[in-house]
């Protein structure tokens, strides 16, 4: 492996100037790839997000993904109709690999070199999670979406996003969501809610503010991993926030 992982935040590579995240992690809900939809996925939004990724990834930046299942199958709702919850979260972590494949056939078609990588081994649709071989997809400037949360029941892709940029050493996680940052109250149902530009992990954990769930923010917060909560919705606003310019509310220490 040419760049080991000791080497890699002290020796960035390729990025063009102004990128102050050399290698980032993208939690995206699939609430988010949904669309005007109720349910599922809808195409034109999946090939939006595509294209906001291609314009990164051009950047030279490192980009890899998780991608949340909430737009097929959740498995608290499997588990408030009755069923086992550990199989509804089976099931939500298999929806996280439709979503991921949805996602790769995406940015591919816009030419981007993509890699599935899944938590729950799958060898017929997409490689198993490997974190090293994960690391040298990134060198070789390929998109890597990570399937299947963490494999384990009882988590969230939030944990999940958290976990694998601890892993990848990203220098930040990048939640993507339909507003521009964290607010005071939701914005799209309080009229005066006021977006906050920065806050520590602690405020979010104390506060209980609704960014990511609190294991997510922990291990971000042990991992020193700064995470930037903006709109995927906002055209270019991905590529600004990899440079830390545009709207978006940094959480870190
Ligand atoms: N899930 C799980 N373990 C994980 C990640 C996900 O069991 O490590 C299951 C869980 O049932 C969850 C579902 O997959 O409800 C979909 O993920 P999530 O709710 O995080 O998706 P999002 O809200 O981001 O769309």
């Amino acid at each position: 492996m040419a760049n080991n992982l000791a080497e890699k935040r002290d020796n960035p590579t390729s990025a063009k100037g102004g990128v102050r995240y050399k290698r980032v992690l993208m939690k995206l809900s699939g609430e988010a790839l949904m669309g005007t939809r109720d349910y599922g996925l809808d195409p034109d939004t999946v090939n939006r997000v595509a294209q906001e990724i291609k314009h990164v990834v051009a950047m030279g930046v490192e980009v890899s993904a998780v991608i949340g299942g909430g737009n097929i199958f959740r498995g608290v709702s499997g588990a408030a109709a009755g069923m086992d919850r550990a199989t509804a979260d089976y099931m939500g972590m298999l929806a996280t690999v439709i979503n991921a494949l949805a996602m790769q056939n995406a940015l591919e078609k816009a030419g981007v070199p993509t890699r599935v990588l899944s938590a729950i081994p799958m060898s017929a649709v997409c490689e198993p999670y490997i974190r090293r071989r994960a690391i040298r997809h990134m060198e070789k400037g390929r998109v890597v979406i990570f399937a299947a949360g963490t494999g384990n029941p009882f988590f969230t892709t939030d944990s999940a996003a958290a976990l694998r940029a601890s892993e990848m050493q990203c220098d930040a996680l990048l939640k993507a969501t339909k507003v521009d940052g964290v607010y005071t109250a939701d914005p799209t149902k309080v009229k005066d809610a006021k977006r906050y530009e920065r806050l520590t992990y602690m405020d979010v954990l104390s506060q209980d503010l609704q960014v990511m769930d609190t294991s997510a923010i922990s291990l971000a917060r042990q991992s020193k991993i700064p995470i930037l909560v903006f709109s995927i919705f906002s055209h270019g606003m991905f590529a600004e926030v990899v440079q830390e310019k545009g709207q978006f509310t940094i959480i870190s220490d």
